[in-house]
């Protein structure tokens, strides 16, 4: 699979530019889009699902142009999104069995064994008969992943999927989706999250106030952060003035003050050594020191 997004731009009708010159290649495995709150990655999310029109620019899915084959694309797609909401009348079972139906799994047998062969995958058989609403709050995370997941859809794009997961549920749904990954097939992950970016991530962008300031691997993001990532010790009456002059990622208190970890392009005034960066690191970087500078 294949999707190539060219020139793609969306001004919602209070003018708003939610999107500008988005230009992205996305190949098989998955690929994330991290920003902020705000950033436009559920626009994005939502054209690339069909449920909104670009203003301008178009997407190609396996060099078909999305506005001209819809229905087509559509097949392709499995949509998990980010205000998932279900049927509160339907079982667990019943509400996958539900989105098969819709997914266009026309034979009964075929669609429960479907049903069954992904209850196991996410472990909700034990739960199957429960009200899907009944659900904690991670299953139904899980359970909104299965029915994206049904009808073996090609491309799966998940929306902020890890919001108020806990951290047991939030490395269980990390797996389920780099399990997915290893097949054929396109999963585009969108996140505020820096840890939800995860090794199993092959590219990834960046994406900031509507426009796209990175894309590349993980790792090429976090070479960014080369030399800007600086562990320094101050003494007590130093750290309001550190604070207010560096984005701190993490004070330790030591006998003498505290020791540091903090992003900054060179330090002033303060001795400090550059340690090698990590993925939150860059994020950091690039959101105090680039991102608002770098782009018209
Ligand atoms: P994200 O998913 O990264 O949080 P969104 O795509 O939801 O970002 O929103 C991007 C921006 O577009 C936000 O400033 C939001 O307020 C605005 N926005 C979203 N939907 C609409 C809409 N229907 N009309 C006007 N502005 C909108």
């Amino acid at each position: 699979m294949e999707i190539k997004i060219e020139n793609l731009g969306k001004v919602y009708n209070n003018n708003f530019k939610a999107l500008q010159n988005i230009n992205l290649s996305i190949e098989n495995g998955m690929f994330g889009l991290l920003g902020p709150n705000g950033a436009g990655k559920s626009t994005l999310m939502r054209i690339l699902v069909t449920l909104l029109k670009p203003s301008c620019g178009d997407v190609w899915v396996n060099g078909k142009k999305m506005s001209e084959n819809r229905k087509e694309v559509r097949e392709y797609l499995g949509y998990l999104p980010q205000d998932f909401r279900f049927f509160s009348k339907l079982k667990t079972w019943e509400f996958l069995d539900y989105a098969g139906a819709l997914a266009g799994l026309k034979k009964r047998r075929e669609r429960l064994n479907a049903v069954d062969e992904l209850l196991e995958k996410v472990g909700l058989f034990d739960v199957r008969n429960r009200y899907a609403n009944k659900l904690s709050g991670g299953m139904k995370r899980r359970l909104g992943i299965a029915q994206a997941l049904i009808g073996d859809p090609k491309i799966i794009i998940v929306d902020e999927p890890t919001t108020g997961l806990d951290p047991e549920e939030r490395i269980r749904f990390r797996n389920i989706l780099s399990d997915l990954s290893q097949k054929e097939v396109i999963i585009i992950l969108s996140t505020h999250i820096v840890g939800d970016i995860s090794s199993t991530c092959g590219n990834m962008a960046l994406l900031n106030n509507g426009q796209v300031h990175f894309q590349g691997a993980p790792q090429d993001f976090i070479g960014l952060a080369r030399g800007k990532v600086w562990k320094t010790s101050v003494a007590f009456d130093q750290i309001k003035a550190i604070n207010d002059a560096y984005p701190v990622i993490s004070t330790i208190p030591s006998e003498t003050g505290y020791e540091l970890e903090l992003v900054a392009p060179s330090l002033q005034g303060i001795e400090g050594e550059n340690i090698e960066p990590n993925l939150e690191h860059a994020y950091v970087y690039f959101m105090e020191f680039v991102a608002n500078t770098q782009l018209p």
